[in-house]
Formats: C-alpha cells, sequence, structure tokens
C-alpha cells in the first residue's frame, strides 16, 4: 500500500476501537495520526495538518463537541463524529457545533469509510468552482439553466423548492439540520420554523419521489435532519 493516502487524525480513547478503526483504515490505504485526549488532538491537528478528523466525543479531559467547536475557529477540515451517544440532540448538537457528519457506535468499517469518501468528496469540491450540472442516483440538476430532472423526466419546481434541493444536492450524502437548512434557505430568522420545511419536503417528494412515502432521494434523518441519497 502505498504511503501517500489521505492523513486522517483519530481523536478516540477506547483502546479497542482504536486497534478496530486503525486495522480498517490503514488497510484503506488510509494514513493515520492519533490522540487519545482533547489536548492531543489539538496538537496534532496544528502540528500534521490531517486531511480528515475522526473524533469520538467522550473523551477524557473534555468533549468532543467542544473540540470541535475549537477547530471550525480555525480550519474547515471535515470532521466526522464517532459516537456512541445516539440520540437526535446529541446528533444535532455535534452537527449543528460544525461537524461534517457523524457516525453512530457500533458501526462497520465499510459504513464509516463511505461515509469519509462523501466527506473528503465535499472537501474538495468545496476548492473547486460549484458544477454547473449534479447527478445524484436519479436527479440531475442543471444549475446554470435552472432545471430539474428524475430519470430524464424535467420536474418543474418553485423558486424556494428549487433552493431547497439545490442545498441539499450540492451536499449530496451529507447530513443537513433542520436549523441549517432554514436559516440557508429562509434566512437567520426562520431556524425554528420546522413546519415550513415538512411541508416543502413533502411537496418535493411529491414531485420527485416514485413512491412519495418511501422516498429514495430525500431521505428523512429522524430528529435531525435530512440527506439527500449520494451520488
Ligand atoms: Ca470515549
Amino acid at each position: 500500500m502505498s504511503d501517500a493516502g489521505p492523513l486522517v487524525l483519530l481523536v478516540e480513547d477506547e483502546p479497542q476501537m482504536r486497534r478496530f478503526l486503525r486495522a480498517s483504515l490503514t488497510s484503506h490505504g488510509y494514513r493515520l495520526v492519533e490522540a487519545g485526549t482533547c489536548a492531543e488532538a489539538i496538537a496534532a491537528a496544528t502540528s500534521h495538518n490531517p486531511e480528515m478528523i475522526l473524533l469520538d466525543l467522550g473523551l477524557p479531559d473534555g468533549d468532543g463537541l467542544d473540540l470541535t467547536k475549537q477547530i471550525r475557529e480555525w480550519s474547515s477540515v471535515p470532521i466526522i463524529v464517532l459516537s456512541a451517544r445516539g440520540r437526535e440532540e446529541d446528533k444535532v448538537a455535534a452537527l449543528d457545533a460544525g461537524a461534517d457528519d457523524y457516525v453512530t457506535k457500533p458501526f462497520g468499517a465499510n459504513e464509516l469509510l463511505a461515509r469519509m469518501r462523501v466527506a473528503q468528496r465535499h472537501a474538495a469540491q468545496s476548492t473547486d468552482e460549484p458544477a454547473a450540472v449534479v447527478e445524484a442516483g436519479a436527479l440531475k440538476m442543471d444549475f446554470a439553466r435552472r432545471e430539474v430532472f428524475v430519470d430524464g423526466r424535467q420536474v418543474h419546481l418553485t423558486p424556494i423548492e428549487f433552493r431547497l434541493l439545490a442545498l441539499l444536492t450540492r451536499h449530496a450524502g451529507k447530513v443537513l439540520t433542520h436549523r441549517s437548512i432554514l436559516k440557508e434557505v429562509w434566512g437567520p430568522n426562520a431556524q425554528s420554523q420546522t413546519h415550513y420545511l415538512r411541508v416543502y419536503m413533502a411537496q418535493l417528494r411529491r414531485k420527485l419521489e416514485a413512491d412519495p412515502a418511501r422516498p429514495k432521494i430525500l431521505m428523512t434523518e429522524p430528529g435531525v435532519g435530512y440527506r439527500l441519497t449520494a451520488p
């Protein structure tokens, strides 16, 4: 295996979990820097400049959420939270603190690797010009012409529906919290108006999904937000 794979900072204090992740990631070509505390994580993040951070929330000298906020003050490096806390409000708190994604323990290596690829893709895209046409599964969005197609069939959207779908498509594969979607689409004063979102998501699903009750494109993350299927 080449030693030029992406450099990942793994912040985790449980030895078993560390061994499991070390084995999974190195066998897929990732290079690792490891930290077991918040203090070590900050030191490693500043000295090694990793391309991604995998972050356990419960650390001996502090909380991964505070660490996320701290890192976000100076870095946009993708952060994936590895959490044993499965509660919705914990996921929302992690995402709103600036994490890109979360994986609830226990998880399989393949699930984590898939999330890491999504996060890497977003990090790469955000440094380029945004693409004029984005395809995600059956969905195709042409941003320049403001046209939307599902399986080649054109779908007509209202301006707000288009903005909402554009936001989700630009972040395909990544979960966006209710709060962050409301803020982007309706503005900072609408962050608690989750009923707007419910209404518009239902409309979008009726227009895009073959079976709106069993969505394949616009996925619900219960209690957290929405995720557009990754391409
Ligand atoms: Ca822990």
